[in-house]
């Protein structure tokens, strides 16, 4: 099995800058010929798991691989809404994921501006009376519910991080590629061409080297933009309904998050740049083509949302990878063909408070004290629309409607049919009344970036409405619904 080389140059940002600094170099050091425990990917999942392992056992040799810098991945370029559950929603054996996040940074003494506040869901429909948010985009926005969650602020948290697993005598090695992983009796990894041998191994990659973690044609990387604004005064604070600093995201399309920062500064984001081949995000560039293009469409949405943003300065603008596994739902498994590697990421973009514990999780099955959750382990062994098999039945079954597939949306196209058929794992029947609009609907409704960039408006125009409830009540994207609004659903996709 081999990787190829995230050819990342260090300190050069294609990808833009967000409003935060990373205050954590690594020291040089030789490699180790071998270590008890290798953590590939210095993001918040590595850094936690690194972290973790030696607060847990101090005795045990700790070394961490990063390709290019400490939180050059999407750690260093999110957002940093800390939120519940998954983007899957809850999942058999998962736990508190909020609780855990805190006592982790807690025991790891991370000081992170961590506030749980709770967190605003915002939408177009079934607005609160006494909403504080009254905004406008693609119709009126308010908030329709207040749920679990809060903010960090990401470059403290990924010094923090970093410094609680150099500290407890991790060893964190920077442009430190993982170019090859063989797995013999141990997993030996490859690091700048020297074998360094590991009883047990955790790739914590996330969206690159998906050969690496066995995850290429398993899971979707994409690009997700974001932008700061200038700083605003209280005042213009408070009339955009945020005095509180509730960060807020919506539950229907067209989608939008967003959080107050330091300084008064507001952060948005929005959109999806979709790529055939993780490698693109190595020299895509956010000031050119669909990145670019978003980053315009989105600062025109802030600028028109509320008065008090008509003319605001936008000071930064970025972007950065996620990986989205089937389901929505992340990926915790050990590797297929050895049990001392793990694989653990594919967020979907809900990772900052997940990554952190599931990290240390990771650290402890890593160690033998706990099992994977429940989930993952049924996630990887019993799903038949994962076998090889399960996919050739479904594609060509008779009366599947699978034969009317666009290949290139066949994955998305099973999920959905999953919906529409009522079945969506462990989240109980959905209403009958999908099954027809899925169907028909066309099947290119059915591949899940034409829903992500629909307009809600424009799908009204064909007698539709569309529910992303992400990451609210469904949190799955492939559970996002088309509604037929009582009429015939039109064969139209909707975005053209
Ligand atoms: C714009 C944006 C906004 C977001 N907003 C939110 C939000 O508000 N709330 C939320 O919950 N989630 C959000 N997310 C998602 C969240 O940031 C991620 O889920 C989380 O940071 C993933 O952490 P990670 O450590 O698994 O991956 P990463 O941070 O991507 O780390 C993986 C690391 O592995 C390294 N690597 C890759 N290949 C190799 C190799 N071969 N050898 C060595 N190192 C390698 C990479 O350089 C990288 O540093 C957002 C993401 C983006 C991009």
């Amino acid at each position: 099995m081999g990787a190829i080389l995230p050819p990342n140059s260090p300190g050069i940002p294609r990808w833009g800058l967000p409003p935060w600094t990373i205050d954590f170099h690594s020291e040089q050091q030789g490699l180790p010929e071998e270590v008890d425990f290798a953590v590939v990917g210095g993001g918040f999942t590595g850094l936690t798991a690194a972290a973790w392992l030696r607060h847990s056992e101090p005795s045990k040799r700790v070394a961490l691989f990063e390709c290019s810098r400490i939180g050059a991945g999407s750690s260093g370029h999110t957002g940093g809404m800390a939120l519940s559950e998954t983007a899957a929603g809850s999942l058999p054996g998962l736990g508190d994921v909020l609780a855990g996040f805190s006592g982790i940074l807690r025991e790891l003494a991370v000081q992170c501006d961590l506030t749980l506040p709770g967190a605003l869901e915002v939408g177009r429909q079934g607005v609160m009376p006494d909403s504080p948010i009254t905004w406008n985009d693609s119709g009126a926005l308010g908030v329709t519910r207040e749920v679990p969650g809060g903010t960090i602020d990401p470059g403290k948290m990924l010094s923090g991080l970093a410094q609680a697993a150099s500290k407890r005598g991790a060893v964190i090695f920077e442009n430190a590629p993982a170019e090859h992983l063989s797995l013999e009796e141990f997993p030996v990894l490859t690091i700048h061409g020297t074998p360094v041998r590991a009883r047990s191994a955790l790739l914590a990659t996330n969206a690159e080297s998906l050969e690496l973690s066995g995850l290429a044609g398993r899971a979707q990387p994409k690009l997700t933009m974001a932008v700061a604004t200038e700083p605003l005064s209280t005042e213009q604070i408070a009339s955009l309904g945020l005095a509180q600093r509730k960060p807020f995201y919506t539950v229907d399309l067209p989608y939008l998050w967003g959080r107050v920062f330091h300084e008064n500064r507001l952060i948005f984001g929005s959109g999806l740049v979709h790529l055939n081949d993780w490698r693109e995000l190595l020299t895509l560039d956010v000031a050119e083509g669909r990145a670019a293009e978003l980053l315009a469409d989105l600062e025109r949405r802030v600028r028109h949302s509320h008065p008090a943003l008509r003319t605001v300065g936008l000071s930064h603008r970025w972007g950065g990878p996620i990986l989205i596994a089937d389901n929505w739902e992340p990926v915790f498994r050990r590797h297929a063909e050895h049990r001392n590697v793990i694989v653990l990421g594919a967020y979907s973009g809900h990772g900052v408070a997940l990554s952190v514990y599931l990290g240390a999780w990771a650290a402890e099955a890593m160690l033998g004290k706990r099992d994977l959750p429940q989930w993952a382990v049924l996630h990887w062994t019993h799903s038949p629309l994962r076998s090889a098999e399960g996919r050739q039945r479904r594609r060509a079954g008779p009366g599947s409607g699978y034969e009317r597939a666009d290949p290139r949306g066949y994955e998305d196209e099973v999920n959905f049919q999953a919906v529409a058929q009522g079945s969506p794992p462990g989240k109980g029947r959905e209403p009958d009344r999908l099954a027809p609009c899925c169907i028909a609907s066309s099947v290119r409704c059915a591949r899940r970036h034409d829903f992500y960039d629909a307009d809600a408006a424009l799908a009204a125009q064909y007698g539709l409405s569309l529910s992303a409830r992400w990451p609210s009540v469904y949190r799955s994207w492939w559970r996002i619904q088309a509604i037929v609004n009582g009429k015939e659903s039109s064969s139209r996709p909707f975005g053209t």
